[in-house]
């Protein structure tokens, strides 16, 4: 009985350690968190990082997300190549990052290969009041999520080509995030309620928290000096672009054995 017992635990475990690899082919393995920093910054120990903006941040993502495993920066680079699920059968990508260094919130968003067209990252926001709004401002959020998606689409300064395909949905369960939307403004936060006045830019960064990114202005309890970059648009809602760590840091996930 015992020995059924261990039997079944150790196939358990085997089962559990290959499951990734119905999602992807390949063998795709962790890196240190020097070995990261140095392929996708040439820094050389977590000192220096914490010197570079870019890689701290990358670094405090990391530590805040329940996804923290760190593939190396080529492995994801294939992703184009990886992705063998349709889109029926769409890789779905779910978590929790502290947000604002504290509050665990979900994200979850989906991967699949479109014919012809190649991978694409596809979340849908689901309004609860959606009644109380004319199909006009439906549209017009509609067109500010498209746009939004362009830009996370022509943003991306990593190694690799993926669309984004951001849209509203009617269906709560294909959701990847459920919101009330307001006619007045809101600062959120982004799972709970967005203004039908947020700018295409001002939908880029919430949707860049939909993926699992936190927000990289200073969030410490007693206030700190620490700055985050203005061109980066988890740093600024107004003005800000994707940065290459961000593609990094939503991708790697695909590839995490967890
Ligand atoms: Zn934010």
């Amino acid at each position: 009985m015992k020995t059924l017992m261990i039997g079944r635990l150790f196939t358990a475990l085997i089962f559990m350690h290959f499951l990734p690899s119905l999602a992807f082919s390949g063998d795709f393995k962790p890196v240190s968190k020097i070995e990261l920093y140095k392929q996708l910054y040439g820094i050389n120990s977590t000192k220096e990082c914490k010197k570079n903006i870019d890689c701290r941040m990358l670094r405090r993502h990391i530590i805040r997300d329940n996804k923290n495993c760190q593939i190396g920066p080529r492995d994801v680079e294939t992703t184009d190549q990886q992705i063998n699920r349709t889109k029926d059968d769409q890789l779905k990508i779910s978590g929790s990052m502290k947000f604002l260094g504290v509050y665990p919130a979900k994200y979850k968003y989906y991967l699949y290969n479109a014919q012809g067209a190649g991978p694409v990252l596809k979340a849908r926001v689901f309004i609860n009041n959606a009644d109380e709004f004319s199909s006009n401002d439906l549209s017009r959020l509609r067109q500010k999520l498209a746009t939004a998606a362009k830009t996370w689409t022509n943003g991306n300064t990593y190694n690799f080509k993926v669309k984004f395909d951001f849209d509203i949905t009617t269906n709560s369960k294909e959701a990847t995030v459920s919101v009330k939307l307001l006619r007045g403004s809101t600062r959120g936060p982004y799972f709970s309620k967005w203004s039908l006045n947020w700018s295409s830019t001002t939908i880029a960064h919430e949707m860049g928290h939909v993926m699992g990114l936190d927000d990289e202005y200073s969030n410490h309890p007693f206030g700190s000096s620490v700055k985050c970059k203005r061109s980066s648009l988890m740093c600024s809602s107004y003005g800000g672009r994707p940065q290459m760590y961000h593609y990094y840091l939503i991708f790697r996930r695909a590839f995490c054995y967890i």
